[in-house]
């Protein structure tokens, strides 16, 4: 008989958040995966949990998933850890819960704190239907066409980001789905939980103001003075849309390319592929209709 994969949630920050079946389940488990082992050495210490570690993450879920898989398989029973809350949520997880399913081991959950509901519970937004998208692609061409697929969801949007980008995100996310409502949580369950609530703008002015105090200092007035001052992790909590879709527009992509050149100085080859990527036209076509105009 192949021992079971408990995914076991840990806290977010505040370790009295653990639950009594968490404790249990990491004691009586044989071994721990755990995304940072000395992370979660420190987790274990705290509630005098003495237990081989091994380590899994992203960089070595490949290497790693098969050994766990086969201990599993030899009736020994794990507790897969990340380095807080649910595991598989935006972590690597996944990876490994979907190999055990494969081999038909039993996968467990032991259900405990996620960022993503926390931070939804104390939103004052709409939680009857939301959708998880989790980090935003790194790439700004991709961030930016993610947010555009999502600008016409009518669900609560959960996004999470990392401090230093928050700014620029807040700002693409008032650009391509305009004004709403949003609620920022940042350290959760921390000492310096915060959460801001209220219109995209509103947030984005209080963002710049902690920047400002930054800026006072060491920092000096740059983004980067920004970053540090948003330390600690984000969660943020978009507005579904609200109302009637705006109605579909014909569009002219050779006028939207023209119009790039002309406000934004941009050339042809460049305002063409940022014309593609607004109407979703080929570039190749949006170059030719602009050149025969
Ligand atoms: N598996 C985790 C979960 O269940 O929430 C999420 C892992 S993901 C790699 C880490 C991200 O979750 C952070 O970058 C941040 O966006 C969000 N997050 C984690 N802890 C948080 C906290 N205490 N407050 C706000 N957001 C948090």
């Amino acid at each position: 008989m192949p021992g079971s994969l408990y995914i076991v949630a840990t806290p977010i920050g505040n370790l009295e958040d653990i639950t009594l079946r968490a404790v249990r389940i990491l004691k009586e488990a044989d071994f721990i995966a755990a995304e940072d082992t000395r992370h979660t050495q420190k987790l274990l210490s705290h509630f005098d949990i003495h237990k081989q570690l091994t380590s899994y993450h992203d960089h070595n879920k490949e290497e790693k998933a098969p050994v766990i898989i086969s201990r599993l398989l030899q009736g020994q029973s794990a507790a897969l850890v990340s380095d807080a809350g649910t595991p598989g949520i935006s972590d690597p997880g996944y990876y490994l819960i979907n190999a055990a399913i494969q081999e038909n081991i039993p996968v467990v959950p032991i259900p405990g704190p996620t960022a993503a509901i926390a931070a939804l519970s104390v939103s004052g937004l709409p939680t009857d239907a939301f959708v998880f998208e989790g980090f935003l692609p790194p790439k700004r061409s991709q961030r930016l066409s993610k947010l555009d697929s999502l600008k016409h969801e009518r669900r609560t949007i959960i996004l999470y980001e990392a401090p230093h980008k928050i700014l620029k995100t807040l700002l693409d996310v008032r650009e391509i789905m305009g004004e709403r409502r949003v609620s920022l949580s940042r350290e959760l369950t921390k000492i310096h939980e915060n959460t801001l609530r209220g219109n995209i703008s509103d947030i984005i002015i209080a963002v710049e103001d902690m920047s400002s105090c930054t800026a006072g200092s060491d920092e000096g007035p740059s983004s980067k003075g920004l970053s540090a001052r948003m330390r600690g992790e984000i969660t943020l909590i978009i507005e579904g849309l609200m109302g009637e879709p705006p109605p579909v527009q014909a569009v002219d992509p050779a006028a939207i390319m023209e119009s790039l050149m002309r406000e934004k100085g941009l050339s042809r080859k460049a305002a063409s592929a940022e014309a593609a990527r607004i109407t979703g036209l080929s570039r190749k076509e949006i170059y030719n209709a602009s050149l025969k105009r």
